[in-house]
């Protein structure tokens, strides 16, 4: 397992603070994904429901979706650094699975 992925967890954790075009990018790459472990013509059919067109939406992406990633955890810890909690573990400091998390997943400390 990766030791952390702040960014992947302020998109999943922190989604609701994510702009509209981020939302978007952000279904879109998911999408894709899923589109290409389908066939062919149901994969288009997905992007065609939950893909985007928005060219700006699609430019958030082009640099590919690590790139994306740390935009918007660099833009969500500038500008709403109050609205997050980054859930570290009181004795090993990595991140915990989620900010409500009271275990950690690496040394197993517990801080019910
Ligand atoms: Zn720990």
């Amino acid at each position: 397992m990766k030791e952390t992925d702040l960014e992947q967890y302020l998109i999943i954790y922190y989604h609701s603070l994510l702009t509209l075009n981020e939302k978007l990018a952000y279904r879109h790459y998911l999408t894709t994904q899923k589109a290409e472990s389908s066939g062919s013509d149901f994969g288009k059919i997905l992007i065609q429901t939950w893909g985007t067109r928005d060219k700006e939406a699609l430019k958030l992406l082009e640099d590919g979706y690590d790139a994306f990633k740390k935009k918007i955890a660099t833009r969500l810890l500038k500008e709403v650094p109050e609205l997050i909690f980054i859930n570290n573990c009181p004795k090993c400091k990595k991140l915990a699975r989620t900010p409500e998390a009271k275990q950690c997943r690496f040394c197993g400390h517990d801080w019910h």
